[in-house]
């Protein structure tokens, strides 16, 4: 069986320690394996000499065109990457597209940020100098330049491309050279990409390497200078938070974690109307795109208790035709997939089990074993699940579906009274979460709820009649938008544009005297 690569320390290694076999999860057919590979305290040192030395020589503005080549790179091999996801992540084409077409998009994003930054390479400016105190000839001037260490990212399954390519492209951009540990179920994807940005001439030398497998002794190798984000589950981001490495040097650490993210819809949405439309179009997508593995899917749909039957028979009408329609991506006229692993259908059943004992199952069966294009019982499937609970469940703050996320196709209805009180209320009891959307023509309300509810999420979509047309569904995350949240989603923030690079630039207030500053920085 073929044997991925990591490459680690300017040389591609096959690893030595314990193997894991990559499958494609609709058959089980295996596909390759990948090993544990050590040396990654000798892999960090490579890339805070080599990659920063080399990455830092650069400008702003040089890097942003680096980016831009690459995503030109990706796009030219997008059948391949497509082909790879569909095999080995279970996605079907459009699942495919939407990771690896989101995976170029950032790098274009950031390509074109740069465009926008200093012809320099030294540092950006934070705000204005501003006066020591009232008065006072002596100014403070905020400068962001990039940390000498090394950017650790540790991905999770489900966006191979994305999650790699999305992370990566922010460091570079930012100055600091990336080790980048993908998910190991779903490695092959990352693989290919990591071959494409390490062909000869693509990225100045040490500012990526790639290691698969297992994460083994990576942590103990951290220092202060270096920054770790991670994107998984709540259980391994906090061992990641909490290793004694992490906590002894202080090294910067960014955390996506669960999210069980809200969709509000207000109470002036009437069943019919084009609002409605967007409101079912877009829960059937959040739940069904990727299987519904996707840190920001919808999980649960907060509907005023009048709406709530006309809701549930639309989202029962276009989930069940999706149920009738899933099984082996290879196949087109499958609309959804199977979930990436054994392991993954395993927790989704067991969670479902656990929605089951506050709300009421109106569509889908977990057990269900025979979809299309596959042999009864092949396959890691999982048909659409919805459940509903009752207005009083939706309050109850230690409720199951405001603490558990089951990561597959799978969402509840929460009917409420269309107050905004209860509708923060509702979606405060998740703890934090990625995203929210507010549905509503209502001007009153929508103002309203934006601000009860922004201070529990990382990002909020505001739906109307009027851009129904042009709206995207809420689990699409652009670059120029925040991506993380407070609490449970792990209090974290990726991308966001210009922001985004500042979780790896170090903040330093220069202070002195208002010409000094001015000779010394010279605008930006
Ligand atoms: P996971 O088991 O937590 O794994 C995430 C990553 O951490 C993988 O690369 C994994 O490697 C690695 N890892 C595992 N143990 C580690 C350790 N002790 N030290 C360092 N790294 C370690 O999560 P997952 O199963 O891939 O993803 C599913 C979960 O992620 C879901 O619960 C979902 O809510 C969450 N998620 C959140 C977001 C977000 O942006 N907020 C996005 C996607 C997913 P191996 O694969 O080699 O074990």
């Amino acid at each position: 069986m073929k044997r991925l690569s990591s490459y680690l320390g300017g040389a591609w290694q096959q690893g030595q320690g314990q193997t894991a076999v990559l499958v494609n999860p609709a058959t089980g057919a295996e596909l390759a394996e990948v090993a544990q590979c050590g040396g990654l305290g000798e892999a960090l040192q490579w890339a805070r000499s080599t990659g920063g030395t080399n990455l830092r020589a650069l400008g702003w503005r040089a890097r942003g065109e680096i980016l831009g080549n690459l995503a030109k790179l990706l796009h030219g091999a997008r059948e391949e990457l497509i082909g790879i996801a569909v095999a080995n992540g279970g996605n079907t084409r459009g699942d495919a597209k939407f990771d690896i077409d989101g995976a170029i998009g950032v790098l274009a994003g950031y390509a074109a940020l740069a465009a926008e930054l200093p012809e320099g390479n030294g540092h950006l400016l934070d705000g204005e100098a501003v006066p020591l105190h009232k008065g006072s000839k002596l100014r403070a001037q905020h400068v962001l330049t990039p940390r000498l260490g090394a950017a650790i990212h540790i991905n999770a399954f489900n966006f191979p491309a994305w999650g790699m390519v999305g992370k990566f492209a922010v460091a570079f951009l930012a100055g600091v050279p990336v080790l980048s540990k993908p998910a190991t179920s779903t490695s092959m994807l990352a693989a290919r990409i990591a071959e494409i940005m390490l062909a000869p001439g693509v990225l100045p030398e040490g500012a990526f390497q790639l290691l698969l497998g297992p994460a083994g002794d990576l942590l103990d190798h951290v220092g202060p200078q270096d920054v770790v984000a991670f994107t998984g589950s709540a259980d391994t981001g906090a061992k990641v938070r909490g290793h004694a490495k992490m906590l002894a040097t202080n090294a910067r650490v960014n955390i996506e974690a669960d999210s069980l993210n809200a969709v509000i819809i207000g109470p002036d949405v009437e069943a019919g109307s084009e609002l409605f439309d967007l409101v079912v179009r877009d829960c059937t997508i959040e739940l069904t795109q990727k299987a519904g593995q996707k840190c920001t899917a919808t999980r649960r749909i907060l509907v005023p208790t009048a709406l709530l039957g006309e809701l549930k028979d639309a989202l029962v009408d276009r989930l069940g035709a999706i149920a009738a329609k899933t099984g082996d991506p290879a196949d087109d006229t499958h609309r959804m997939g199977p979930l990436s692993s054994a392991s993954q259908l395993r927790d989704a059943r067991a969670g479902v089990a656990r929605l089951a004992t506050a709300a009421t199952r109106v569509l889908g069966n977990p057990e269900r074993t025979a979809f299309g294009g596959v042999a009864d019982g092949v396959g890691y499937f999982l048909e659409p699940i919805l459940f509903e609970a009752t207005a009083d469940a939706a309050l109850d703050a230690s409720a199951p579906f405001h603490h558990h996320e089951v990561f597959g196709p799978v969402a509840t209805l929460l009917p409420y009274d269309g107050t905004v009180e209860a509708a923060a209320r509702i979606v405060g009891a998740g703890q934090g979460s990625l995203v929210g959307t507010v549905y509503a023509d209502d001007r009153d309300f929508t103002a309203r709820a934006a601000l009860a509810l922004a201070p529990t999420l990382g990002r909020l979509v505001l739906a109307s009649e009027k851009i129904a047309g042009a709206s995207l569904a809420p689990g699409c995350v652009f670059p120029v938008s925040n991506h993380g949240g407070p609490g449970r989603a792990g209090d974290g923030g990726e991308l966001g544009g210009r922001s985004g690079l500042a979780f790896y630039l170090q903040r330093t207030t220069l202070q002195g005297g208002a010409a000094e500053l001015a000779r010394l920085l010279g605008g930006e």
